[in-house]
This record gives structure tokens, C-alpha cells and sequence, in this order.
């Protein structure tokens, strides 16, 4: 592994289904490992409050539930993993969330002879996911968009699935457990204790 202990040196991914739970689970792992949590749709989300061109160009990709092309993502990912906070180790949450965003990322490690250490996998059996998000529905968030975002999970980000397996760095999570039980799972799963 590249610069750093084995801990603050991690480069990881988080991955589920919408309402899986990930990105709450990858705030309170990262404040642990020293690592930052780095979420997309925080980012695109806060481009948006900004009224920047991004945000502009996203907002109604952001709105339907939709995913913004590829090619814009990788902008932003080069941007967010070139900064100084990223240059030992992150936990992503987010992204990748396609095929072609997973070459992307191999593509901008390997310019920096790094390598993806895990891919944790957050299982969350359907019905109770579209329970969670309608219950913590934003305020423009209608069913036809959850619905749409559990789709859109399943057709172009659950792929990813096979292919980090094969890979051998997946490791996947009982994610139908309460906050606490699940962040033990991923806590033992870096290898933190305390
Ligand atoms: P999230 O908070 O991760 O559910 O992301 C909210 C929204 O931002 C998604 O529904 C997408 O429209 C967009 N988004 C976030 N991350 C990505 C990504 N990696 N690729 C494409 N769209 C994304």
C-alpha cells in the first residue's frame, strides 16, 4: 500500500442500494479511520445550493433521480481526488455507480500507482429500502423518483457487484441491522477497534 499505515492509507468504496444507509455509515467510519468520506451526491447536491455551472447542468438529473453522465462525474472525481485531504486514502461514497465510472476510477488510481483496497457492499432486502426512503423523503422526492432511483441502482450500479467480486476486494454487509450493529460489521471489517 502507498504512503501512510495501513489504516490512513485505505482506499475504499462504499456501495448500496438508495437507503441502504451507506453514506451515514461512511461519515461515522471515516471519522475513525482518518480518512475523508467523499460523497457525490453531497457534492452535486451542494453544486446545486451554489447555483454553479454544475449545479445548473445537473439539477434536473439530480431531481428525477436520474444519473449525470459519466463523463461530467469523472471531472468531478479527478477534482475531488486530486486535493490534498484525498492524497492519503478515502472512502467513497457514491461513486462509483456505473460500469464505465468504475474504468474511470481504476484509471485515475493507476496514474497514481494506487490500487482500490475494498469495496463494501451494504445488503438491504428491497421492500424495506422503499420504506426507509419514503420515510426520510426530501421534500421534492416523490415515489415515482424512489422508485425510479431503486431502478436505476439495479440496471447500472449492481453490476458493479460481479465485478469488484471478481475482483476478490468485496466484502458485503448485513445492512438490515440498526446503525450501531452495522457500523461494528464495518468497523471489523477495517480492522478498527477502538
Ligand atoms: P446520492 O446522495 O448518492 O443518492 O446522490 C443523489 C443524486 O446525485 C443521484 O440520484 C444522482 O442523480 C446524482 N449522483 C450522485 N453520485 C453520482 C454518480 N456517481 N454518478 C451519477 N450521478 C450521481
Amino acid at each position: 500500500m502507498a504512503g501512510g499505515d495501513a489504516m490512513s492509507g485505505l482506499r475504499a468504496v462504499m456501495l448500496g442500494p438508495p437507503g441502504s444507509g451507506k453514506g451515514t455509515q461512511a461519515e461515522l467510519i471515516c471519522g475513525r479511520l482518518g480518512v475523508p468520506a467523499i460523497s457525490t451526491g453531497e457534492m452535486l447536491r451542494q453544486a446545486v445550493a451554489d447555483g454553479s455551472a454544475l449545479g445548473l447542468r445537473v439539477k434536473e438529473i439530480l431531481d428525477s433521480g436520474a444519473l449525470v453522465d459519466d463523463a461530467t462525474m469523472a471531472d468531478v472525481m479527478e477534482q475531488r481526488l486530486a486535493a490534498e485531504d484525498a492524497q492519503n486514502g478515502f472512502l467513497l461514497d457514491g461513486y462509483p455507480r456505473t460500469l464505465g465510472q468504475a474504468e474511470t476510477l481504476d484509471a485515475i488510481l493507476a496514474r497514481q500507482a494506487r490500487t482500490l483496497d475494498m469495496v463494501v457492499l451494504i445488503e438491504v432486502p428491497e421492500e424495506k429500502l422503499i420504506r426507509r426512503a419514503l420515510a426520510r423523503q426530501r421534500a421534492d422526492d416523490t415515489r415515482e423518483v424512489i422508485s425510479n432511483r431503486q431502478r436505476v441502482y439495479r440496471e447500472q450500479t449492481a453490476p458493479l457487484i460481479d465485478r469488484y467480486r471478481t475482483q476478490g476486494i468485496l466484502e458485503s454487509i448485513d445492512g438490515d441491522q440498526t446503525i450501531e450493529q452495522v457500523q461494528a460489521d464495518i468497523a471489523d471489517l477495517f480492522g478498527v477497534t477502538a
